[in-house]
């Protein structure tokens, strides 16, 4: 290779320390890319591959304008990918050599401060693991708003399940050792950095925990190296406590779609979607997260719950209150912006704005009683900030800061004075235009200016003739003559020289501006944090007037009676008044229902409801129901079947058995936990067994709360040997052939399953469901049934005996898997296979036994 131009040798220098982006070089108005970056950017933006350099050397390139820069970067940043922006760090007109340049920034997936990759209402999550022996510590930081959330958990897949799958997270920085464990993929994984939490940063967290230092040191030091600037925003580390949160693993939030519908992945359909009358982007927020970590700490959640009646109680306030949030801007990120330096003049305007609104909303909660008070004190006012801004900027300042125009009147003398000059100046130049009409007798001459000739004075063609000796040609027209005189030159120089003093001097004071402000940040969040969680508490109070909700009481003696309760979501989707409220009781006497009744009578609706109603209750909200009255949980499990489960690759089956150990293993008699038909994935025999058997180890072991619903008739006997269980079944009721869901739940059991009734509604052809019928009748007859009630029983043999041709084959193959089985049975290694692992493997067997009678 011959050798490289020297700035081509600067590139090979930077590029070198950052493999893992794309390096971003800025040429004049353009950033270039090169080489493989280039390559691989042009296919992903699809932007046009060119060369620089001939022969040979030719490097291939393409390049983004730097103006519009943003949008590109978004759009890798989106895919993954990471950006080293390289800017010119001297000024090209005065550089000797080769402009000197250097990477300023690398924005990362997870540290993305500007633009639409930005959600108003969704945090963005950078995630840092330290992982130990036993437990892992994790730090997880929004470097938009500054906050940091740090924890000790069990090392175990569901706690890094759940962490890798919290809303909002858009990367991971482990080390070498962990990141091979992480089953991350779309997610960037940095390496290779100290653990040390850097000196100056060690105000941000105050505790001892080493995995919770090594990880949120990882953190800082990866922030500090790709952002290259000082992160004043970053807010102490919030440790986060377990036993003060109620815990839902990530199915179980998915499952009762408390932040996004299962189907459509949307906020609309969901918990967070039904209770969002938020005013403020960060209030939006907050709720999310709120819904995410419901408390377990009687004593918080009473005071959420006594805002929410407070603003219940007074709707004028409410209102007032509502029209001052609608006031207030993004606090919490405009923090971010001023610490980052990339604020404006026109977003310290947004924050005047909302400081503005502070005492206003201080005296209002003053006003609502003692607990309102509590919360308007805590509000910072930051009053020298407001009055700072007040004074310095006019009201629409313009975007860029190097414009002039910013700055108010009165702000600075010296500013006032330039200003003066150019006002001057203008009057002058206008003066101008009458003096020389007159003297000239030129009435249509006119003052312009241009930013090529600067200013003239235009004269039409047919006027030409009238202009005087001392005016000096700039510039012909096709219908004008554009003309200078010595006393415009001069005072063309005074005004330019007194804009461009201006906007110098401007751009001075607002970085001095800025710098005050950088002072306020902690004040600032502060602020933003109060805020936002009086805009979430005024949010809960219009839904639960809207949606008729009531207070919800806690028992102490774990007791759960919901009288009239339903379901917040599904209500909504259906016409009001249409949905059946139900009841519930569960205590230490009665804490395990079993459920049945047919398909689509409502069983897991019912389920939901209740989990769904504890959430709202843990997160300071009203709840669905005439009566509620709720035990705290500590954690809520649910084994609910999802559409889901099919697209995740593994087996319905194979994943019902995973939740539900899980739940087995971890729930305490302070937990939630809903089983869904256990056992649907498998053989009638092999599904019945196990849900009956798991039935009975929750009674005897966790002796949790527990609904159960189940299309096993065969298990309500059970009401008669476990105290603690009973049996509620859905009603449905036969007419005239076609089954009618009530939607009401009853004590007992129900009679009969209406499969049949279920396929008639689902308009399968008249031809199955007659026959269906009529096999039913005949099964209904004979001896055939293994046992009275078995409506699961019914179903298979039904499919059976349709099938008659198929029997003969069967038995053959059946024959030859089996002695294949015996060998593999035989070779098994019984005693060093987890129960896991010995589900799977007769999943697996299941699977092949199914596979070779289809085909
Ligand atoms: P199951 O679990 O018994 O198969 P679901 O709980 O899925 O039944 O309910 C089926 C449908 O019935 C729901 O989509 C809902 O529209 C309706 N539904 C359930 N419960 C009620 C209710 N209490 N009131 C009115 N409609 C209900």
């Amino acid at each position: 290779m011959s050798k490289q131009t020297p700035m081509m040798q600067q590139y090979f220098r930077i590029k070198e320390e950052h493999q893992d982006a794309f390096l971003f070089f800025r040429l004049g108005d353009f950033y270039e890319l090169f080489y493989d970056d280039a390559v691989l950017a042009a296919r992903v933006l699809e932007i046009t591959l060119t060369k620089r350099g001939k022969g040979d050397d030719a490097a291939p390139m393409c390049g983004v304008p730097y103006h519009s820069a943003e949008n590109y970067i978004t759009r890798l940043v989106e895919q993954g990918y990471k950006i080293a922006i390289c800017e010119q760090t001297e000024d090209p007109a005065t550089a000797k050599g080769v402009v000197k340049r250097d990477v300023v920034r690398v924005i990362t997936p997870g540290t993305v401060m500007e633009g639409k990759a930005i959600q108003a209402e969704e945090n963005q999550y950078i995630l840092s693991l330290s992982i130990g022996i036993a437990q892992m510590g994790y730090a997880r930081t929004d470097l938009s708003t500054g906050e940091t959330e740090v924890g000790v958990t069990d090392r175990g897949d569901h706690e890094m399940h759940r962490l890798l799958h919290m809303d909002g997270l858009k990367e991971v920085v482990v080390d070498e050792a962990a990141g091979s464990h992480l089953p991350v993929v779309g997610m960037t994984m940095s390496t290779e950095m100290k653990e040390e939490i850097p000196s100056h940063m060690d105000h941000l967290y105050d505790g001892n925990e080493p995995l919770i230092r090594s990880a949120f040191g990882r953190l800082l030091n990866y922030l500090t190296h790709t952002q290259k600037r000082s992160l004043q925003h970053m807010q102490p580390a919030v440790t986060h406590i377990h036993q003060q949160h109620m815990q839902m693993d990530v199915h179980t939030r998915k499952n009762l779609e408390i932040i996004a519908s299962l189907r459509e992945r949307t906020k609309s359909g969901s918990l967070y979607g039904l209770l969002d009358f938020t005013k403020t982007a960060m209030g939006s927020r907050r709720l999310r997260k709120w819904i995410e970590q419901p408390l377990y700490d009687q004593s918080q959640i009473e005071a959420r719950i006594q805002m929410v009646s407070v603003f219940l109680d007074n709707p004028i306030e409410r209102r007032t209150l509502q029209e001052a949030l609608q006031q207030v801007y993004d606090l919490e990120r405009l923090a971010g912006k001023v610490a980052y330096g990339n604020v404006n003049a026109r977003e310290l305007v947004q924050l005047r704005k909302s400081l503005q609104q502070v005492p206003g909303i201080r005296a209002l909660l003053s006003q609502l009683g003692e607990s309102a008070n509590e919360y308007g004190k805590n509000i910072e006012e930051c009053a020298p900030l407001e009055v700072l801004l007040r004074e310095a900027f006019v009201d629409e300042p313009p975007i860029s800061i190097k414009e002039a125009g910013m700055i108010s009147a009165g702000y600075n003398e010296q500013l006032d004075t330039y200003r003066e000059a150019t006002e001057n100046g203008k009057t002058w130049l206008s003066d101008l235009e009458k003096t020389e009409r007159e003297r000239t007798g030129i009435k249509t001459l006119k003052v312009g200016y241009n930013r090529v000739f600067g200013f003239y004075l235009e004269v039409s063609k047919g006027s030409a003739h009238l202009v005087p000796e001392q005016y000096e040609r700039r510039q012909t027209l096709t219908n004008a003559e554009r003309f200078a005189t010595n006393e415009l030159k001069e005072m063309e120089s005074k005004i330019l020289n007194a804009e461009d003093q201006m906007e110098t001097l401007e751009y001075e004071l607002f970085l001095q501006i800025r710098e005050e402000v950088q002072r306020y940040i902690p004040n600032i969040q502060q602020a933003a944090k109060m805020i936002s969680e009086i805009d979430v508490l005024q949010s809960f109070s219009v839904a639960s007037e809207e949606k008729r909700f009531t207070k919800p009481l806690f028992s102490e003696a774990g007791e759960l009676r919901l009288e009239r309760s339903r379901h917040p979501v599904v209500e909504e989707t259906i016409p009001v008044g249409d949905y059946v409220p139900n009841d519930i009781h569960l205590d230490g006497e009665r804490d395990m229902l079993l459920i049945t009744g047919p398909n689509m009578a409502g069983k897991s609706t019912y389920m939901r409801q209740v989990a769904m109603i504890s959430v709202m209750a843990q997160i300071g909200c009203y709840v669905p129901a005439d009566l509620a009255v709720l035990p705290l949980f500590d954690r809520i499990f649910t084994r609910i079947g999802a559409a889901d489960d099919l697209a995740s690759g593994q087996s319905t089956f194979m994943v019902e058995m995973v939740e539900t150990e899980y739940a087995l293993q971890q729930a305490s008699a302070n937990s939630l936990v809903l089983l869904d038909e256990i056992g649907r994935g498998t053989s009638t025999y092999d599904g019945m067994a196990l849900a009956q058997a798991i039935i009975e180890y929750i009674h005897e072991k966790n002796q949790c709360k527990t609904l159960f619903s189940t299309h096993y008739h065969e298990l309500t006997i059970l009401e008669e040997q476990l105290g603690r269980l009973k049996n509620v079944h859905v009603r449905a009721e036969e007419e005239d052939g076609n089954v009618i869901f009530l939607h009401k739940v009853e004590d007992g059991k129900a009679d009969r399953s209406y499969g049949i009734h279920v396929a008639k509604l689902a308009n399968l052809p008249d031809q199955v469901i007659d026959r269906a019928e009529h096999l039913l009748q005949e099964l209904e007859q004979t001896e055939h049934r293994p046992t009275r009630h078995s409506s699961v029983h019914e179903q298979l043999v039904l499919f059976e005996e349709m099938e008659p041709a198929s029997t003969k084959k069967r038995d053959k193959t059946a024959k030859r898997s089996k002695s294949e089985f015996e060998q593999e049975v035989q070779q098994l290694d019984v005693l060093n296979l987890s129960p896991i692992q010995a589900l799977e493997k007769i999943y697996e067997w299941q699977r092949k036994i199914n596979d070779s009678e289809r085909g």
